[in-house]
């Protein structure tokens, strides 16, 4: 493994974590920083090893990792043999045969240096509101002393015990500071001087306090000094706080990183030593000048620099890595951290940015991206990074308004080679092989080896489809060309899959799976050749499946409904039945006709489920009608599948014994014209049998199949219904009126019931009762509706006027023929 050698030399922390969660390599280095072996390490899961404090954010990291993300700058801690905890900056990328890779950076001087800073900032706020200020004041006349609270508080003493008096005032002096104190009032006294001093006072109970003091001298008209005051502050708190900030630009100086402190215009006001082996730049050749202008140079990504800006404007703290120049004009890769230093008011005054040479650190990663991306046989892209290429043409194809090829290559014969001469030879004759095919590309291409010795070419910008052709021929030609492999020459060939988008409007995944489809067939079909993607074939097999698993589960939900359409007698106004039409209140899209879910399981088990489900509910419906008075026939539709099912008789005969309430000859079944009946004696027989059981059959959409007539002679139903294409046309179409006679004529003939289907208008119906059609059935008498319309609808319904009249004039006419 070409990354373990590297890995074993260097000076950085690499590893590798498999899916489960465990190291399962690590580079020596690891021993160094934490103090555990090796052996040690990858024993127990690696995030034991992780602070809990970083645990949730670890995980969610690894997660990533596990879904093909990159993760960089990740920190967290990791516990050392002594109990201590490191700081780890991770870089880190997903393998390609699962599992992640990592570098990781540590990190513990460069937190802390980060923390120091932000104390910095925070001590510098505390300054303000931690020392009080007081004033007092002195009458030299009266050598009286006045103190404001503030001035009593700092003295520890309060205005209730004690009252000051020149000279009591000087006793709470250091003693060390006091003989000061009183050369000052002298001096004052004499010379009239103003003060302003740093002394230090005790307390009665002890502790001392720094304290900075002005005096201001009153004098009278004559010039001499009447009286003094000024101001009082405690400024110990201060004090401690500068040496803690001269501590801190100690801590700095010696650390190895970089450290600028800029004020709020970006401009440079000191920098420590670190910066100036970094960059070659001492202070004199940076202070006020713009740290944004001095390291940057022609390589220095612009975008990284945009990206600093707004984030100074958002108040942002930054942390970014970014290609610098050195004094001398060589390159580093420099990692900076600037954050703002803000006053007590959320303004910023400074800036503070850290600086790390991190050249070493970036050529790894690059490194590493180039493993993670590329197959270490070929150095051809791998699945990864065609993932990647993919989803790139995708867009831009889209914008091109082109086409791109996704074609999956499977060599034909690789096998035998691995197994006749070893699988170095055919590792070799995989190398060998990918360069012509590489080859027969062009440019913009990828072709991408996805393992074993399957590829995936991506060929982008096809203005049609069709210019993928001499691409495929190259592609069949490059992997059938004799190679010499050792001293052996070898020859395999090459079966190819394609797909085309966004022809096949599919994700990048998919797009693979359907070339790899096409490839199969390549492969049935001989070999060495190539087979595109049949999307039409593929989309009816997909629907067809879905539409299975999803019916299976409407019928389990009860998501189908029946709805009812009235038939009538047009001639005496005779509510005569319904027929129950079949939906789905599909959960998503809304209520579906029959037309968008029945032909996909015509022929399957589950319509014969579906089919018994109508005939029970249908069933169910008279019965509740019943109990309301309401007398109704329902015819419902059987598929001709359900129909020749041997036990469809016996079934029928088990689902009327259930509802025992419901006189069988209320139930009639509707057969298609055009049903596959393949045999026409069984089916004959069928019917017979429900005939026996009291339910009745009628001959739906008559006049539509090629087998009318031997359909009316043998088997016996006892209604047929024209259908509605013959009825819809029958006012205009003379060949469908005289169709819709002839069926007339044929029903007499065979002693049959009619009725017309389809009957939009109250015109059609006068049309039909002239031919002497009384029944009838459509939009013009009522759309199919939900059962509990019914009822009302019936009690509401009269015939039409004008088919009355038009019964009357029929009856009175003389009979013509
Ligand atoms: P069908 O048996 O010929 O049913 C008549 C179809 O025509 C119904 O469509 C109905 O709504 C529609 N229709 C009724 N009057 C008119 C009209 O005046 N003008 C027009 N243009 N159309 C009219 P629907 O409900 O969409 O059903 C379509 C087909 O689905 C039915 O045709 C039937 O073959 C089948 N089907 C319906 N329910 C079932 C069922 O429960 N089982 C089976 N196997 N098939 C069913
Ligand atoms: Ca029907
Ligand atoms: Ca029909």
């Amino acid at each position: 493994m070409p990354i373990k050698i590297l890995a074993d030399k260097l000076n950085v922390l690499m590893c590798t974590i498999s899916c489960d969660g465990y190291f399962n390599y690590l580079n020596p280095y690891w021993s160094n920083v934490l103090g555990w072996s090796t052996q040690e390490i990858m024993a127990i899961p690696f995030i034991e090893y992780v602070h809990h404090e970083d645990r949730k954010l670890t995980i969610k990291a690894y997660r990533q990792l596990v879904n093909g993300e990159e993760v960089s700058d990740f920190r967290n801690r990791f516990r050392t043999r002594v109990g201590e905890y490191v700081w780890f900056q991770w870089y880190a990328a997903p393998l390609p045969e699962n599992g992640v890779v990592a570098i990781v950076h540590e990190i513990n001087d460069l937190v802390l240096l980060e923390n120091d800073l932000k104390q910095h900032s925070v001590l510098f706020e505390q300054v303000s509101t931690l020392s009080s200020i007081g004033h007092w004041s002195v009458n030299f006349a009266t050598k009286s002393v006045f103190w404001s609270k503030e001035t009593y508080l700092i003295h520890g003493v309060s205005p209730r015990d004690f009252s000051p008096d020149l000279e009591s005032a000087i006793d709470f002096y250091h003693p060390e500071d006091a003989p000061r104190v009183k050369e000052y009032v002298n001096n004052a006294l004499a010379k009239a001087n103003n003060w302003n001093v740093t002394l230090r006072i005790m307390r009665p109970d002890c502790t001392i306090r720094t304290v900075r003091i002005t005096a201001d001298i009153i004098r009278d008209s004559a010039g001499l000094p009447v009286s003094m005051f000024g101001v009082f502050q405690d400024v110990t708190d201060y004090e401690a706080l500068n040496q803690q900030v001269h501590l801190l630009s100690h801590v700095a100086n010696a650390s190895n990183a970089g450290v600028v402190i800029c004020d709020k215009e970006h401009r440079v006001i000191w920098i420590n030593a670190a910066f100036t082996s970094l960059t070659g730049y001492v202070l004199d050749e940076v202070k006020g000048r713009s740290l944004g202008t001095l390291l940057q140079g022609p390589n220095t990504d612009q975008d990284t620099l945009v990206q600093i800006k707004n984030d100074f404007q958002k108040g942002k703290n930054i942390s970014v890595e970014i290609l610098n120049y050195h004094k001398s004009g060589h390159e580093f890769w420099n990692r900076l951290l600037i954050s703002p230093v803000k006053d007590s008011d959320g303004n910023i005054t400074h800036f503070t940015s850290i600086q790390n040479d991190v050249t070493d650190k970036k050529q790894a990663e690059k490194k590493l991206t180039h493993i993670a991306h590329y197959d270490v046989l070929t150095n051809l892209p791998n699945r990864v990074l065609l993932a990647d290429r993919i989803n790139y043409a995708m867009v831009q194809c889209k914008r091109r308004q082109t086409s791109i090829a996704v074609a999956f290559l499977d060599l034909d014969g690789f096998k035998s080679v691995n197994d006749m001469h070893g699988h170095n030879v055919g590792d070799e004759l995989l190398v060998a092989l990918s360069k012509p095919m590489r080859k027969a590309l062009r440019e913009g291409d990828t072709l991408a080896r996805i393992g074993g010795d399957e590829f995936i070419a991506v060929i982008v910008d096809l203005p049609k489809i069709q210019d993928v052709e001499p691409l495929l021929r190259r592609l069949l030609n490059a992997a059938a060309k004799p190679v010499m492999v050792g001293d052996t020459l070898m020859q395999v060939s090459v079966s190819i899959g394609v797909t085309f988008y966004p022809q096949d409007n599919v994700d990048a995944a998919q797009l693979m799976r359907h070339a790899d489809q096409a490839m199969y067939l390549a492969k049935q079909a001989g070999k060495n050749r190539y087979q595109l993607f049949d999307i039409a074939l593929d989309n009816a097999v997909k629907n067809h499946q879905e539409s299975m698993v999803d019916i299976r589960t409407a019928l389990d939900r009860h998501e189908f409904v029946l709805h009812y359409q009235p038939k009538v007698n047009m001639r005496t106004g005779e509510v005569i039945g319904v027929e129950a039409l079949i939906r789905w209140q599909h959960p998503d899209r809304g209520l579906l006709p029959p037309i968008k879910f029945l032909s996909a399981i015509d022929g399957h088990a589950i319509s014969v489920e579906l089919g018994e489900w109508v005939i029970d509910s249908a069933l169910s419906q008279i019965s509740q009608w019943q109990h309301i008075n309401v007398n109704l026939p329902i015819s419902i539709n059987i598929s001709g599948y359900q129909l020749q099912q041997r036990n469809f008789a016996e079934r029928l005969a088990v689902l009327l014994a259930a509802r025992s309430d419901v006189n069988p000859h209320y139930l009639e079944l509707e057969i298609l014209e055009s049903s596959a009946l393949s045999d026409i004696n069984q089916v004959s027989t069928t019917m017979a049998a429900c005939n026996e059981l009291g339910v009745h059959f009628a001959l739906d959409d008559f006049g539509t199949g090629y087998s009318s007539l031997t359909h009316l002679r043998r088997l016996p139903a006892h209604l047929i219904k024209i259908d509605q294409s013959f009825v819809r046309d029958m006012l205009e179409d003379e060949d469908d009126l005289a169709i819709i006679q002839g069926i007339l004529g044929l029903a007499k003939a065979f002693q049959r019931q009619v009725i017309a289907e389809g009957v939009e208008t109250a015109t059609h119906g006068i049309a039909l009762l002239k031919l002497g059609c009384e029944l009838a059935q459509g939009y013009g008498i009522a759309r199919p509706m939900p059962a509990d319309y019914i009822p009302e609808w019936i009690s509401r319904w009269e015939a039409d006027n004008s088919w009355i009249e038009s019964s009357l004039n029929q009856a009175t006419k003389p009979n013509l023929t």
